[in-house]
């Protein structure tokens, strides 16, 4: 494998709806290992599983006939969008392809959906799974066959049940924009996408799905497989562990070129860029050596593409998700500048105001920036690590109430941090912690509209509302300072604290009070009579009996009201309100428009 251009062996990662068999895929896959010893076995990785293309096309018998130049498979070991999205490579994704696994029998979920987004996202190409196909009624078990050779042996009955479920996915992804086909009657790789009944249970179509995985490395993915195997070696950071006689420790996906012990690498710290030098290099020990104490086995170097443990000082602050490259024949500069770059090139859009968003990985941050560039969230501020107090202030400060939130993902919210959160002066600000990166924004979305509602409404409680009202006879309680008369309210709402006017538009004086029956009220509905209080007019001059008078409700107000409560206003309030903005566009015409 180590000849100049060495095809490499593609990354692969599983995606798919919870409970739908991803882990038990995985699961399958690792274990249809023939006896380790043996040539071409199934070999463990720090968290990945290599399958060589003999283990392949040993299983899938008569689809070996195939010509071949993809030295295997290396699977990712955990599952899930949170894996593919943060392990990253050069600014892309770090999995080559991937297999989206979905419950034939359940269809479509609101992950799978997600899953495919994110693969158009980064325009990763994949095979549908469409497993558990076992538990089709009536289906009769051939263990880890190929799907064509079990499918036959079927009843008539199943065998439609079957290709039904599957219809039922072409149209689902034909909804999303993907053309696809059972992968048995794909011509076109690169145009439609394979549909592989499986069953992780049984391993039935397991070949088949390999297969297609090695036949689109194949079809359109070499030119960009093919790497110089004893390059400078370049990898992605799984995972910082403390182990017990090495310290710190990085597991990392060797992607391209070699990686040997001596090297001289430069990985991203949380604040800085870190170089050190490898001092060992480590592989799990194959399930046979049990007698052995170590668990990890030494090895001088490692070719792309292969899952590593890195063990060398000064790897504290390293952080997850961080680029690892070789620095080798002088280009130390340039080396440092690419991973910086990297680090810095992480595509979060960043706002004057918006949300802090938090994430455990630089690509798990850049996911969910993604995802909330595409719902117009705005991010203020975007970190790797736990919520931090920091976080909570600052986010409590935030001039738009709408943006007081934190948003956590896949990531945990210090204790200082909550108890910042317990003061009173921080109870607007919000925090959403999750590892689903859907239901955050969902959950986000719908504390910002309640909190919009919220704000609508305190907002439209101090707009001053339209009335018109009637001096009473037999009502004058008192000529002036302040003038108290009996009125009754015409249409409309009187609120107390308001500006009256006559119908000519003249200014009579401002309502101290109302009372009714010797209570004092705020507000009084059309059609009541009450007794007000009244700064400025004394009766007999500036107002008599039976006048009618208006609210005189301030310009802003009223444009308040036009633009954004109309719909909703009572007809009594609508009509004094023309009636009062008749009286003022008398004199001006675009009086409050
Ligand atoms: P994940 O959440 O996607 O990783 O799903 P799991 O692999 O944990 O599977 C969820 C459940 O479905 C488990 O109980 C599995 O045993 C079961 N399961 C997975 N694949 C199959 C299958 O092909 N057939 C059947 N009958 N059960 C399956």
């Amino acid at each position: 494998m180590a000849n100049q251009s060495a095809i490499r062996t593609p990354i692969v990662c599983v995606m798919g709806h919870v409970d739908h068999g991803k882990t038990s895929l995985l699961d399958r896959i690792r274990g249809s290992s023939v006896v380790s010893t043996e040539e071409g076995a199934i070999t463990q990785h720090i968290g990945a599983t290599l399958v060589p293309i003999d283990a392949i096309i040993r299983m899938s018998g008569a689809l070996s006939r195939v010509n071949i130049n993809v030295p295997g498979l290396l699977f990712i070991d955990t599952p899930g969008h949170h894996a593919f999205t943060t392990l990253r490579a050069r600014g892309g994704a770090l999995a080559d392809m991937a297999i989206v696994v979905v419950d034939i029998n359940e269809g479509f979920r609101p992950q799978t959906i997600e899953a495919l987004q994110i693969l158009r996202n980064y325009r990763t190409p994949f095979v549908i799974a469409a497993n558990k196909i076992d538990r089709i009624h009536g289906w009769r078990v051939h263990e880890g066959q190929p799907f064509l050779k079990t499918f036959a042996q079927q009843n008539e009955r199943v065998q439609g049940v079957l290709e039904t479920r599957v219809y039922e996915l072409v149209g689902k992804l034909s909804d999303l924009g993907f053309n696809s086909e059972r992968f048995d009657r794909v011509s076109d790789f690169a145009r439609n996408i394979c549909i592989v009944p499986t069953s992780a249970l049984t391993g039935e179509g397991i070949p088949d799905i390999l297969m297609m995985l090695i036949g689109l490395a194949q079809r359109y993915m070499t030119g960009s497989l093919r790497v110089t195997a004893d390059g400078p070696g370049a990898g992605t950071v799984l995972e910082v562990t403390e182990e017990r006689g090495l310290g710190m420790t990085l597991d990392v996906i060797l992607y391209d070129g070699t990686l040997r012990v001596g090297d001289d690498i430069v990985v991203a710290g949380n604040d800085q860029i870190v170089e050190t030098k490898v001092r060992s290099l480590l592989k799990p020990r194959p399930m046979s050596d049990i007698l052995v104490e170590e668990r990890f086995e030494r090895v001088r170097s490692v070719t792309a593409a292969a899952g590593i443990k890195v063990a060398a000082p000064k790897l504290a602050d390293v952080i997850a998700g961080s680029p690892l490259r070789v620095v080798r024949g002088g280009n130390r500069d340039e080396v440092i500048e690419q991973v910086r770059h990297e680090v810095q090139d992480i595509q979060v859009k960043l706002s004057d105001t918006g949300v802090i968003i938090r994430a455990d990985t630089i690509g798990a941050l850049e996911a969910l920036s993604k995802e909330l560039d595409s719902h117009q969230i705005q991010v203020m501020r975007a970190a790797v690590g736990p919520v931090t107090r920091h976080d909570v202030i600052e986010a409590g400060t935030i001039r738009d109430p709408l943006y007081s939130a934190i948003i956590a993902f896949s990531t945990p919210v210090l204790p200082d941090a909550i108890d910042a959160l317990a003061d009173t002066s921080m109870s607007h600000v919000s925090i959403f912690e999750g590892g689903v990166i859907y239901q955050l924004i969902d959950d986000y979305i719908e504390w910002r509209e309640e909190k919009k509602q919220e704000l609508e409404r305190q907002r439209f409680e101090k707009v001053i509302m339209p009335a018109r009202i009637r001096i009473l006879p037999n009502c004058i309680f008192r000529q002036s300072n302040p003038a108290v008369v009996g009125v009754r309210v015409l249409g409309g709402k009187l609120q107390s604290g308001v500006d009256l006017v006559l119908p000519e538009g003249k200014k009579v004086g401002r309502i101290k009070q109302i009372q009714e029956r010797n209570e004092t009220i705020q507000e009084a509905e059309a059609g009541k009579e009450v007794a007000i209080s009244i700064d400025g007019p004394t009766v007999g001059r500036q107002i008599n009996v039976d006048d009618e008078l208006y609210v005189d409700i301030p310009e802003r107000h009223v444009k308040v009201i036009e633009r954004e409560m109309l719909d909703n206003l009572r007809p009594d309030l609508r009509e004094t309100l023309e009636e009062f903005t008749a009286i003022k566009r008398r004199e001006n015409p675009f009086w409050g428009k």
